[in-house]
């Protein structure tokens, strides 16, 4: 459990800034670096800019969606591999389904749980590197 990431780096698209400082302060915590944006389409600039290890993907957001920037950085050959997690307040079935079907490579649902959250992290890189 407290095992270090080696400063691979983490894209969080979040604009609730309580949300993106938690988020942001745990990663530092574990050893990851990260780099922040607070609309979809920084985030998918970011992504052609930093190719993250993992992209920790808010649903809504200011201008384009969580969905579309996630369809955006899949289309683009330069950064179509790079996994993307959803980062979600809804439980519900139907907007999971809808997440599943985007392709996303996972979901976390908000608010965070601070224990299993870097373990969550960490999966999924290697789910993305798999
Ligand atoms: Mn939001």
């Amino acid at each position: 459990m407290a095992e270090k990431a080696n400063g691979e780096v983490i894209l969080i698209v979040e604009d609730n800034e309580k949300n993106m400082k938690l988020t942001r302060d745990i990663l530092q915590f574990h050893g990851f670096a990260t780099v922040e944006a607070t609309t979809g389409e920084d985030g998918v600039a970011l992504t052609r800019e930093k190719h993250p290890a993992l992209v920790l993907m808010d649903i809504q957001l200011p201008g384009i969606d969580g969905v579309t920037a996630l369809e955006r950085i899949r289309q683009d050959a330069s950064t179509s591999r790079i996994p993307i997690v959803a980062m979600t307040a809804s439980v519900m079935k139907e907007d999971r389904e809808r997440f599943d079907k985007a392709g996303f490579d996972g979901f976390i649902t908000k608010p965070i749980d601070v224990r299993a959250f870097p373990g969550q992290v960490r999966d999924a890189i290697a789910r993305g590197r798999a």
